[in-house]
C-alpha cells in the first residue's frame, strides 16, 4: 500500500515549491499514484477508468508489461549513452520508425518532448526552403517552448510577451463552429488569402494537428489539407503534421492522423503516445530537408537514449501484436455509436466527433447560438470523477469532453463511461 505523504500534503508541497501556473483537473483533486492499463489508483487504492491517458500520452496502457519489460531489460544493461558512442536501440528504433511511414519519410531525429519535436519542424521548414513564414491554425497547439508559443492559436497559452514573428493564424476548419461547416476547401481559400495578404507570397511552411487536441478534438473539415498542401508548396513551402496525439494508430481508419485526408506531409512531428508517457518526441521528414540542417553540428542529450528508444520500440511492437489501430477503430465506433444516443437524450451535448479513441463531446446552453456550456462541463466531470471515470477536457471555451483513453480500452469500459455520463448529465 502506499506510504508517501496525503494528498493535502502534496497539495501543500506544490504550493511552496512548484509553479504558481499549475492548473488542477477537479475541484477536489485526484492523486494517483499506481496505474494499470485503463485503469489508475489513488493513494486509497480506489479504482478510477482513465479516459484521458494522462493527456492521450500512455498509448498502449499504463506500465504496459511488454513496455516495462523492455525498459527495464535496458535499464539494468546502459541507462544512458549519447550518439557520439554507437548504441544499437536508437538504430534499430530509428528503421522500425522509418519502417512505417509513407513516401520519403525516412530520417529520424529523437528529442524529448512535443515542443521541441515542433520547434525544430520549424527550423527545418525555414532553413530548407529559406523562408520565414509560417501558416498555423487558430485553436491549434503545437507546445509551451518560446519557439512553439506562437503556433499556438489560444490565448491561454500565450504569455504576455511577443510571440515570436513570421506566424499567421487561418481560419480554423472546424466542422462544428467553423463558418464553412464541413467544407475544407472554403476554409483552404483563407491560406491562399492569408498568405498574399500577410507574407511575401513565399513561405517556409504550414504546421497543424490532423486533429486538434487541447483545441477540444477538432477533426480538420473535409478535404481541407490536400488543398492546403497544394497552396503551401506552391508559395515554396513544406508541411508539417503534428502527430502528438494522433499517431500511432488512435484514430483507428489510419496510422497517422493526417492519412484520413489522403495526404503525405513533409515533415511530422511525435510525442506523448511514442513513448507510452517515456520523456521521448520525434521528428521524421525527408532525406533532402535533413540535408538542410547538415551544415551545422546536431546534438541532443537524452533524445533518443538508450531505455527510452527501448521503451518506444516496445510500444511499437505492441501497437502491431495487438492490433490496436483495429480495437481502437472497433470501440471508437462503439462509444460513438453510443455517445450518439446520449446526445439524443440530453440536449445539451452539441456535437459528438472525432475517430477512433481520439473523441470530443461538446456541451452548449443552446443547440442554436452554440454558447458554451463551461459550468456544466466542469460539474458533469466532477461528477463523473465522483463515479469513477476521469475524463478530459479542452476547447478554448472549456465546454468539450476529450475522450482519449489508453488504446486498451474495451467496449464494457465504453459502457460504462456512456453510463456514467448519462447519469451525471441527468443530476445537473
Ligand atoms: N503538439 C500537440 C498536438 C500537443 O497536444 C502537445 C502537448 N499537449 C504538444 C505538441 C507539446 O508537447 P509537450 O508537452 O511534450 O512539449
Amino acid at each position: 500500500p502506499y506510504t508517501g505523504p496525503s494528498a493535502e500534503e502534496v497539495i501543500s508541497l506544490r504550493k511552496q515549491f512548484l509553479s504558481p501556473s499549475l492548473f488542477l483537473h477537479f475541484k477536489k483533486p485526484v492523486m494517483v499514484v499506481e496505474g494499470k492499463m485503463q485503469y489508475l489508483y489513488d493513494e486509497r487504492g480506489r479504482r478510477y477508468l482513465d479516459a484521458f491517458a494522462g493527456i492521450v500520452t500512455v498509448s498502449v496502457g499504463h506500465c504496459h508489461p511488454a513496455v516495462t519489460e523492455a525498459i527495464n531489460r535496458q535499464n539494468q544493461l546502459l541507462q544512458h549513452t549519447t550518439t557520439i558512442y554507437l548504441n544499437n536501440q536508437i538504430a534499430e528504433y530509428a528503421k522500425e520508425l522509418a519502417d512505417r511511414m509513407p513516401g520519403n519519410l525516412k530520417v529520424v531525429y529523437f528529442v524529448n518532448s512535443g515542443s521541441e519535436a515542433n520547434d525544430m519542424a520549424i527550423m527545418m521548414a525555414r532553413l530548407y526552403t529559406g523562408n520565414w513564414d509560417i501558416i498555423c491554425l487558430r485553436n491549434a497547439y503545437h507546445g509551451m517552448s518560446i519557439g512553439t508559443m506562437g503556433t499556438c492559436g489560444q490565448h491561454t497559452w500565450k504569455q504576455p510577451m511577443p510571440q515570436g514573428f513570421g506566424y499567421h493564424h487561418a481560419l480554423n476548419p472546424d466542422p462544428y463552429r467553423g463558418a464553412f461547416g464541413d467544407d475544407g476547401p472554403r476554409y483552404a481559400a483563407d491560406v491562399a488569402d492569408l498568405i498574399s495578404a500577410a507574407t511575401p507570397g513565399q513561405v517556409a511552411g504550414f504546421v497543424a494537428e490532423t486533429i486538434q487536441g487541447v483545441g477540444g478534438a477538432v477533426p480538420l473539415a473535409t478535404g481541407y489539407l490536400p488543398e492546403v498542401y497544394k497552396m503551401i508548396r506552391g508559395a515554396g513551402g513544406v508541411c508539417i503534421a503534428d502527430e502528438v496525439q494522433t499517431g500511432f494508430g488512435r484514430t483507428g481508419s489510419h496510422y497517422w492522423g493526417f492519412q484520413r485526408q489522403g495526404v503525405i506531409p513533409d515533415i511530422v512531428t511525435m510525442a506523448k503516445g511514442i513513448g507510452n508517457g517515456l520523456p521521448l518526441a520525434a521528428v521524421v521528414t525527408t532525406p533532402e530537408i535533413a540535408a538542410s540542417m547538415a551544415s551545422r553540428l546536431h546534438f541532443n542529450t537524452y533524445g533518443g537514449n538508450p531505455v527510452c528508444s527501448a521503451g518506444g520500440r516496445a510500444v511499437l511492437q505492441v501497437v502491431d501484436t495487438e492490433r490496436r489501430q483495429q480495437h481502437c477503430a472497433e470501440v471508437g465506433a462503439h462509444l460513438v455509436e453510443r455517445l450518439t444516443a446520449l446526445a439524443a437524450k440530453h440536449d445539451i451535448i452539441g456535437d459528438v466527433r472525432g475517430a477512433g479513441l481520439m473523441l470530443g463531446v461538446e456541451l452548449v446552453k443552446d443547440r442554436k447560438t452554440k454558447e458554451p456550456a463551461k459550468a456544466e462541463t466542469a460539474a458533469v466531470m466532477e461528477s463523473m470523477k465522483d463515479m469513477g471515470v476521469l475524463m478530459g477536457k479542452g476547447g478554448l471555451h472549456g465546454n468539450v469532453f476529450r475522450i482519449k483513453p489508453p488504446m486498451c480500452f474495451s467496449r464494457q469500459d465504453a459502457d460504462f463511461l456512456v453510463e456514467v455520463m448519462d447519469l451525471a448529465i441527468s443530476r445537473l
